[in-house]
């Protein structure tokens, strides 16, 4: 019969300040927000304030200690009088002890720190390539774990159409009392903004306006991309439920180690073999450059060690689109080993013809 008070754990000629209180203390254990995904705790609440909204407000609770019931709609028949006292009993009334503000200092703070926004809502993933698709850019999908606006509450966090409950913070004024020393004054209620009332949490997001989900995020990585590379894809972050702006995925580029070209800057260098012949007498070669085969030119007289230049035929720059940086080809000398009598007899005389004496004793002297 007397369920209401049951479920409020209160006398039957409790006072109405007797009723907030019960009903802050019990909020404060299940308050939606406070038991993310806890159902039972969830219908819990959603019955204690079922209650307070009876039993705090004289009119309600007068028909529901005379009838032993009350639904909405059972003082529906005088609305011109239902004005007047519709607010009467969320007041903030004088019967306010101090203290009460340093009681739910904690749930306050408990509040406030589910409403901070994230730290950044910018979202950061990584992607491997080989050399070769850093330097001709390449679409990847990359794994990413993202959090958005929440479809079904629209990144409110809470239940559109639901209908709400009198704020456990306020206890459905809109305003809460704090006191410094003998100083009392009254500010808006952070939990509802001074509204009194809330809507239920959205049970999709679980109140917090925005869902989280893995997904693979399709990116074009330009060419040019170097280990350590970091690219900005901007609007395909994180959602912020507070404000609705939506931060950048940053997608950090992992290169392998190529066998054949190796990246200085935005300058590559590979090294190329050339027979005693060419580097000697000269030669047109074919070397492999990073987008197909190109012509060098090796001058005679070519040293071992050596290296030449093919202009703008290195990495594309990541800074400007129309800039690439060189190719630096070292030229590595192959000595023969010499298999057969003619070819002996060819080097001996070429020996003869060519000593380096000179450049010896030079070599000695340093
Ligand atoms: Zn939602
Ligand atoms: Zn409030």
């Amino acid at each position: 019969m007397r369920e209401f008070y049951t479920i409020l754990g209160i006398e039957t000629g409790a006072s109405a300040s007797d009723v907030r209180r019960a009903y802050r203390k019990l909020a404060r254990k299940y308050h939606p927000d406070i038991n993310p995904g806890n159902t039972a705790a969830a219908e819990r609440f959603s019955r204690i304030a079922e209650a307070y909204e009876v039993l705090c407000h004289p009119r309600k609770r007068d028909y529901y200690d005379t009838h032993g019931y009350y639904d909405e709609g059972a003082l529906q028949e005088k609305p011109e009088r239902r004005l007047g006292f519709s607010f009467e009993g969320f007041a903030a009334s004088e019967s306010e002890k101090p203290g009460f503000s340093e009681l739910f200092e904690d749930f306050f703070a408990e509040v406030r720190s589910r409403r901070q926004p994230p730290v950044s809502i910018d979202i950061e993933a990584q992607v491997s390539l080989t050399f070769h698709e850093s330097m001709r850019g390449v679409r990847a999908a990359v794994p990413v774990f993202r959090r958005r606006a929440c479809d079904d509450c629209r990144g409110l966090g809470r239940r559109p159409r639901a209908r709400a409950y009198a704020c456990p913070t306020c206890t459905g004024s809109g305003e809460i009392v704090r006191s410094r020393g003998r100083l009392r004054f009254a500010m808006t209620c952070p939990e509802c903004e001074g509204g009194g009332r809330l809507a239920p949490a959205c049970a999709s997001c679980r109140g917090e306006g925005r869902r989280a989900s893995s997904e693979r995020a399709e990116v074009d990585i330009p060419a040019g991309v170097a280990s350590g590379s970091r690219v900005r894809y901007p609007g395909r972050g994180d959602t912020d439920p507070g404000t609705g702006r939506t931060g950048d995925l940053i997608v950090a580029t992992h290169v392998d180690d190529d066998p054949f070209f190796q990246r200085v800057g935005d300058n590559v260098h590979c090294t190329v073999p050339v027979s005693v012949s060419e580097a000697s007498l000269g030669a047109r070669i074919e070397v492999p450059g990073l987008d197909g085969a190109l012509t060098l030119k090796v001058p005679p007289g070519t040293q071992s060690g050596q290296k030449l230049r093919l202009r703008g035929r290195g990495a594309p720059s990541l800074r400007d689109s129309e800039a690439r940086g060189d190719l630096y080809v070292a030229i590595q000398v192959v000595i023969p080993r010499a298999l057969d009598e003619r070819s002996k007899e060819i080097l001996r005389e070429l020996g003869d013809l060519n000593a380096v004496d000179r450049e010896r004793k030079r070599a000695r002297g340093r």
